[in-house]
């Protein structure tokens, strides 16, 4: 039985999530204690809730403390049971990370397998789905797991109300370098709206091109989703290369500017497109648990993450396998797993 802290490092939600995948992997139980025991508000909210749940339906896992606020928990996990299932969170807690808790038993299972996740899919300090859908999942798909995913309705903080469906059709992980990006195919931004006014995509579009100033005039669009998937507004960056796409986000929040969501959401393009890595601040984590269940490979990244370093930990405490870290000739980090 793993013993986890919770509190410790990054302090949130993630290590619920990866310590749940590790668990059904691995067959090692765990217990947990100070659950997001670094946040403000700490202890299990529906969104972990029902990423546990969801990883023990998928595991047949046995599980004690499961109900929000639980500052604790035991997980015992049982086989992985690949299949169809259906997991709501019940407000705008995101399905891109509920999801995280069963991607990767999912996608290294015996049997293919549907998911559909309802939710948030467009929320702060989550993955929007064309993150999901255009950075994580191709990469995966390169290491050997097809794993696909839709988006059926859109749902926003605080109503959220939205819908993913995600197909598996599983593979063994085999190592894979993804040290460069490639020739830069093409960047462009979106800005979604949904029941609130018009000119809050302007506005963000007007801040994105002040800092893109070299991305063309064509490459700044804004969608209008009908008013009953909102109110929500999102602002997608994405940037093509040849071997990786990134996307970065910004959401609208009430009382934010949205001059201010257009710039810091273009001043993190800017930064990953100068930086010359394959992995931006947000694939770098989620990328950690596959690379180390291919037992090799490494990949290029911008400055670590306090997430990437707790979920560095809880995959040595699992599996025994340790990442190295180092910086190449030309200053990008290098992440590698140590054989
Ligand atoms: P908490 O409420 O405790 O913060 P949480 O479960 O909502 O918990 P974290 O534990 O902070 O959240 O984990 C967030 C995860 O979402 C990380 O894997 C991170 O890489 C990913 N993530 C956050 N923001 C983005 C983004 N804009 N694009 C892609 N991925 C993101």
């Amino acid at each position: 039985m793993i013993t986890i802290d919770g509190s410790e490092g990054e302090g949130g939600g993630q290590v619920l999530r990866y310590a749940a995948a590790l668990s059904l992997i691995t067959g090692e139980p765990f217990s947990i204690e100070n659950i997001r025991g670094g946040r403000a508000k700490p202890g299990l909210m529906r969104q972990h809730l029902t990423a546990l749940e969801a990883a023990s339906a998928i595991g047949n896992a046995e599980v004690s403390g499961l109900s929000v606020g639980s500052d604790a928990l035991t997980f015992r996990p049982g086989s992985i049971a690949p299949g169809e299932y259906h997991f709501a969170v019940g407000t705008a807690g995101s399905t891109c990370l509920v999801l995280q808790a069963v991607l990767v038993p999912l996608m290294l299972s015996a049997a293919p397998s549907r998911v559909v996740i309802e939710g948030g899919t467009h929320a702060m300090a989550a993955p929007p789905f064309e993150f999901l859908a255009h950075t994580l999942l191709p990469v995966i798909e390169k290491m050997g797991p097809r794993v696909s995913a839709k988006l059926e309705r859109h749902g926003f903080f605080p109503r959220g109300g939205g819908r993913i469906l995600v197909e598996f059709e599983p593979a063994p992980l085999r190592a894979v370098e993804l040290t460069e990006r490639g020739e830069y195919l093409s960047g462009e931004v979106e800005a979604i709206i949904a029941g609130v006014p018009f000119d809050v995509a302007e506005r963000e579009l007007g801040a994105m091109r002040k800092v893109l100033a070299d991305w063309p005039e064509e490459a700044f669009t804004s969608r209008q989703l009908s008013a009953n998937e909102g109110p929500g507004n999102a602002l997608l960056a994405t940037a093509r290369f040849e071997h990786v796409t990134e996307v970065m986000s910004g959401f609208g929040k009430l009382g934010l500017r949205a001059e201010k969501i257009g710039k810091t959401t273009a001043k993190r393009m800017a930064g990953y497109l100068a930086s010359g890595a394959f992995a931006g601040p947000y694939l770098q984590d989620q990328l950690l648990l596959p690379f180390a269940l291919a037992r090799g490979g490494a990949f290029t990244s911008v400055k670590l993450s306090q997430h990437t370093r707790t979920a560095m930990d809880l995959i040595e405490r699992f599996t025994g396998t340790r990442f190295r870290i180092g910086e190449r000739e030309d200053k990008k980090l290098l992440v590698e797993i140590e054989r």
